[in-house]
């Protein structure tokens, strides 16, 4: 048996917590820290001092709650000094965002796409990043690492994407083939992540929205219907990365025949974009809505659901309709919270830009970590390539 040791993690871990800590709860004091995550003093002493040092938090001004005693000083979340870029690559465009860490977007680029040459199409997304990452730096934000999403089943534990909706590409090594377009265009240093389209979408409702949730549904309504899923507080892609891929799922025996499934009924073939075109009233689909979020909601308990998607913009009277219908059916002390995505056609972008976030704060559920699992199987590191990313705080 061989074991390694990694106070570098340990480091990460208990940065997290601290930064998470003070996401959730703003202004609590260095003493108040240590009482409620339970490390020492002086080891919250220490991680505070790196995280202001770092500009992942800021401090106000000392103030004292009682007339005795050593005055305290609140410490706060820095969502001012950083940049995170997120892409959304696909078949007709490449679309960047970048965001400060608390979602909101500091501008965005947008490329047209006419290759499916996965190296082609590589270069492109590379090439925004750098020009990204260039205006990052002229204005003297730190950038802390991008997140690029494409549709189609990402495998997270390997790297792969295993297909995509976009281009014909199978089994593409993805995370490999980033890192090489990076290092072509002189971007080697820059962490990046990727992940499957709505996993980012829900991603990114999951750290950007402000609301306190542990469980987050992600719902999108365009040419077909798919979700995004948060489950305690984890990227819930599923055992081969295909979780919450619905379209195809059953809602109504009567419904009208699925053009690519072929079974009648299919969410799809009632909810999809093509399906609401070809009505006079799309409104009359709200109970079918309502439904789903029902199945889904007895299925997976959300706190919140997000809804976005083409079609949401489109009808949107559908949607609100929908959503009354179905907390009709809830008390109010049980209905989950159904919001709307802030951030439009930019959701998936901005849901990629999360990801370097996510991962930042969650360093037992970054790629790194597969250092530590492969090890228990086979008592071997893997091979840097087969790594998502460095793992820095910088
Ligand atoms: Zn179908």
């Amino acid at each position: 048996m061989s074991a390694i040791g990694d106070p570098q993690l340990l480091k990460l871990i208990n940065q997290g917590v601290v930064y998470r800590m003070l996401k959730a709860k703003p202004g609590m004091s260095r003493s108040q820290l240590s009482q409620f995550t339970g490390l020492t003093k002086s080891t919250i002493s220490l991680l505070v001092k790196e995280l202001i040092e770092e500009r992942w938090l800021v401090e106000s001004e000392l103030f004292s709650k009682s007339p005795v005693g050593r005055p305290s000083t609140s410490l706060f979340v820095d969502s001012q000094s950083r940049a995170l870029i997120g892409v959304e690559c696909s078949r007709d465009r490449v679309q960047l965002v970048s965001v400060s860490t608390s979602g909101e977007i500091q501008f965005s680029l947008k490329a047209d796409n006419t290759s499916t040459d996965i190296g082609t199409v590589l270069a492109l997304v590379a090439s925004l990043v750098s020009e990204a990452s260039d205006r990052i730096h002229n204005t003297g934000l730190l950038l802390g690492g991008a997140g690029i999403s494409f549709a189609g089943v990402f495998d997270e534990n390997t790297g792969t994407l295993k297909s995509s909706s976009d281009f014909a590409w199978k089994n593409e090594p993805i995370v490999q083939r980033v890192r090489l377009a990076f290092k072509k265009q002189g971007l080697a240093d820059i962490p990046f992540f990727v992940h499957s389209k709505y996993h980012c979408c829900a991603v990114g409702a999951y750290e950007f929205s402000g609301q306190r949730a542990d469980t987050l549904m992600y719902l999108d309504f365009s040419q077909s219907i798919q979700t995004g899923l948060v489950v305690g507080d984890r990227i819930c892609a599923g055992f081969s990365g295909t979780a919450g891929a619905i379209g195809h799922t059953f809602i109504q025996g009567d419904g009208p025949v699925c053009t690519v499934c072929g079974r009648s009924g299919c969410v799809d073939s009632l909810l999809a974009s093509e399906a609401l075109e070809g009505l006079a009233q799309p409104c009359v689909r709200a109970s079918v809505v309502a439904a789903l979020l029902h199945n889904l909601w007895r299925a997976f308990n959300p706190s919140i659901f997000v809804m976005g998607g083409e079609s949401l913009m489109r009808w949107p009277d559908l949607f609100e309709e929908a959503k009354q219908q179905f907390l009709q059916e809830h008390s109010a002390a049980e209905a989950p919270l159904v919001a709307h995505c802030r951030h439009g056609d930019l959701a998936t972008a901005v849901g990629a830009a999360a990801l370097p976030h996510y991962y930042r704060l969650r360093p037992l559920e970054s790629p790194s970590n597969a250092i530590s699992r492969a090890l228990d199987f086979t008592g071997q590191r893997p091979a840097p390539d087969t790594l998502h990313a460095h793992v820095s705080w910088n």
